[in-house]
């Protein structure tokens, strides 16, 4: 969608929603009067901008202001979830005009759930009565590993049944349109930063509790996204010392004590949960666990002490990467955060706040997305437009 000066403007234009004039576009992008204006021209020229009115700004002649035009281009995100399957089209301004989710097919048969993920894309975009001309491409959001060069899925713990599987190709060619692969973290971190309005750069962690639980990392209004593109992985930070074994030779482990499997296990094994569940059936696992954080909100007190406890446990491996990083905000979302957020937000800001090394006075802030469950989608679709229109990443390879 143009030149790196034109990516700058563009997303100036649509962080701002009431519009910015030329000269505040060439104050915030450096560039000549000139120079915007061409690019200004050029933009308003391919009907992604449209100029919504004139403002007074001082003396002088009014100024003409530059808004963008959201229903010029349109992305698709969907994000595979080992439970479940959401999707969205969002418009260039970043708000979603079509949703829908879908369960997993189980067995998690592979052809089966790309069909899915097809008609997935398919319904939605009708929905939306969106022609295929305005679709910049579908982005997918996938649990990790991924091996983001080739497209490929590789073999996430929690998708039975996936190795290999080059999901960015099939998709690509079953819908026609340019695919992004992103690991679900990521683009729940470039959700956030999309839905954020703000002009300076932003530092924060997402925190992202879904069938397993990952950390996206924004430093200076980027995803550190890492050399594989495969950051975030968390599940082997201690946060027990005297917790169960783990896999991976430690003890206590995020990935031991923290997921919904771990924390069913827990209230099976206390006597909280009475029904026998298949740890093995994502399905199971959290139609058991949404009954645990149900006994929670009536007052069960086993409930609640498994529930508060895996809070503490997961502020200590936040509080490991904010100290690292010298960060002062976390952002939790996920399929699960809103049936955690209650406990999570009572107790993990004065845990972090007694972890904290830096002497912030009242440790990281931490606060909850507000963009709800749907955040792996919308961020899957954000990397859509991150592709053709972010200054900052725009050099990921969309590819047919
Ligand atoms: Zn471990």
């Amino acid at each position: 969608m143009g030149s790196f000066n034109q990516t700058v403007v563009l997303d100036a234009i649509r962080r701002s929603p009431n519009g910015l004039s030329r000269v505040e576009l060439a104050e915030i992008s450096g560039l000549s009067a000139q120079t915007l204006s061409n690019i200004a021209r050029r933009l308003l020229e391919q009907e992604l901008i449209t100029e919504s009115g004139k403002v007074q700004l001082g003396p002088g002649k009014p100024r003409t202001l530059l808004t963008l035009k959201p229903s010029a281009r349109y992305a698709v995100g969907v994000h595979l979830d080992p439970a479940v399957i959401t999707g969205v089209v969002l418009d260039l301004s970043g708000r979603v005009v079509s949703r829908a989710t879908r369960r997993m097919p189980q067995p998690m048969d592979v052809d089966v759930v790309i069909r899915a993920m097809v008609e997935a894309v398919t319904d939605l975009l009708a929905e939306a009565g969106v022609e295929d001309g305005r679709v910049l491409g579908v982005g997918i959001a996938s649990p990790g590993p991924i091996d983001s060069a080739h497209g490929i899925v590789v073999d996430p713990p929690h998708l039975l049944g996936w190795q290999r599987v080059p999901l960015r190709e099939a998709l690509g060619k079953a819908t026609g349109f340019p695919v992004v692969l992103e690991k679900d973290v990521a683009a729940t971190a470039v959700a956030e930063i999309w839905g954020s309005h703000s002009q300076s750069p932003e530092n924060f962690i997402f925190v992202y509790l879904g069938t397993g639980i990952g950390m996206g990392l924004v430093s200076g209004g980027v995803v550190l996204r890492g050399v594989s593109r495969n950051a975030g992985e968390v599940g082997h930070i201690v946060v027990d010392p005297d917790g169960p074994d783990c896999f991976c030779g430690l003890r206590g482990c995020v990935a031991v004590t923290c997921m919904p499997r771990n924390l069913v296990a827990e209230a099976i094994g206390a006597g909280v949960l009475t029904q026998p569940v298949n740890l093995e059936d994502p399905l199971a696992v959290e139609a058991a666990f949404l009954e645990l954080c149900a006994k929670v909100r009536q007052d069960d007190s086993g409930a609640g002490a498994i529930i508060n406890r895996s809070a503490v446990r997961l502020a200590k491996a936040v509080s490991v990467l904010t100290n690292a990083l010298d960060f002062d905000r976390v952002v939790f979302g996920g399929p699960y955060w809103p049936v955690l957020s209650e406990a999570y937000l009572a107790l993990v800001p004065d845990a972090l706040r007694k972890l904290t090394v830096a002497p912030h006075a009242a440790g990281p802030r931490v606060e909850g997305t507000t963009l709800g469950t749907d955040v792996g989608a919308i961020g899957a679709a954000c990397t859509v437009f991150d592709g053709a229109i972010s200054p900052d990443t725009r050099r990921l390879l969309l590819q047919h």
